[in-house]
């Protein structure tokens, strides 16, 4: 059976800035990336009583596929429901999508589906779109752990942690459980949105993490070459690939925020959370708008 187990620390210079990723895409080759983290605790305990996982949300979603996996892994089915599909995407799969049918995904399309008037049975785990669910905590304190214990070990001061948000589970639980300062930037919806997600999942506002504003509003999986520009620079600069569409805002983002606050006595550490598999469908859309010298 496979487990992930500490991901490795890497160091970078970004815009002459020393950065740490914390290399959470190596976690496993199949299970991997936040994803992994926040569906971990349904893959390390027993459900005896489960045969099929249940959700929804987008048909190229990382979160659909780390359950696909997930399923895989457990022996249970798998239904995925999604509100639309194209033809393009229906005769030429590809990405997550792709990669969730294989593994057995059943997908139902249902422009009218309610979510309110899902009826689930005895034996079907409901997980909520993009896995913003309490059991995220499980996986997310073992990322905070294995972050204290490098703090421990190289002796390091004072650290701030930067990572990019969706729903805001991954942010939001590893500020919880981490004494150090968490940064994140709303990718989804806008920062009032990332607040309301924070508070749904802990009341107590102390434990939210700081929320910077990206420079302009960005719509989520829209393209903008000013984001492909920055991922192959980043991809350049540090031979890391990162995800096209939560890490472009977040690398803009974190840069912009180390140009004006950045102290020598304080490491900073980027969370790398994986997504690659939906690069593929993402880079196809940019050279198909742009051109394959983009
Ligand atoms: C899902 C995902 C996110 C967003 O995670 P949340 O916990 O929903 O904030 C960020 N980056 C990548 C690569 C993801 O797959």
């Amino acid at each position: 059976m496979i487990d992930i187990v500490n991901s490795i620390i890497t160091k970078v210079t970004i815009d002459n800035f020393p950065i740490l990723i914390k290399r959470d895409d190596l976690l496993n080759k199949d299970f991997s990336g936040n994803k992994a983290r926040k569906f971990y605790y349904f893959f390390k305990n027993d459900f005896p009583h489960i045969n099929t996982i249940i959700s929804y949300g987008s048909n190229q979603s990382n979160a659909m596929y780390s359950l696909s996996v997930l399923a895989k892994l457990k022996g249970w089915n798998f239904i995925y429901y999604t509100y639309h599909i194209s033809s393009q995407l229906q005769k030429y799969p590809n990405g997550n999508y792709k990669e969730a049918l294989a593994n057995g995904m059943q997908l139902i399309v249902d422009e009218n589906f309610d979510l309110t008037k899902l009826i689930l049975q005895k034996d079907q785990l409901f997980i909520d779109e993009g896995g913003a669910i309490q059991e995220a905590a499980y996986g997310i304190k073992i990322l905070a752990d294995e972050l204290k214990q490098y703090v421990q070990q190289n002796n390091i001061k004072k650290l701030e942690v930067f990572l990019p948000s969706g729903t805001g589970t991954t942010a939001l639980f590893l500020q919880k459980y981490l004494d150090h300062k968490v940064i994140t930037t709303p990718c989804v919806g806008d920062k009032e949105y990332l607040k309301k997600q924070f508070y749904i999942l802990e009341h107590n506002i102390q434990y939210h993490p700081t929320i910077l504003k990206p420079e302009k509003k960005f719509h989520f999986g829209k393209l903008y070459k000013q984001n492909y520009k920055i991922w192959q620079n980043i991809k350049k600069n540090t031979n890391i690939e990162f995800d096209l569409l939560y890490d472009p805002i977040g690398w803009q983002v974190f840069l912009k925020y180390l140009k004006y606050n950045y102290k020598p006595t304080t490491t900073y550490i980027y969370i790398h959370q994986g997504g690659l598999l939906g690069n593929v469908t993402m880079q196809e859309r940019y050279i198909y708008k742009y051109g394959e010298d983009i």
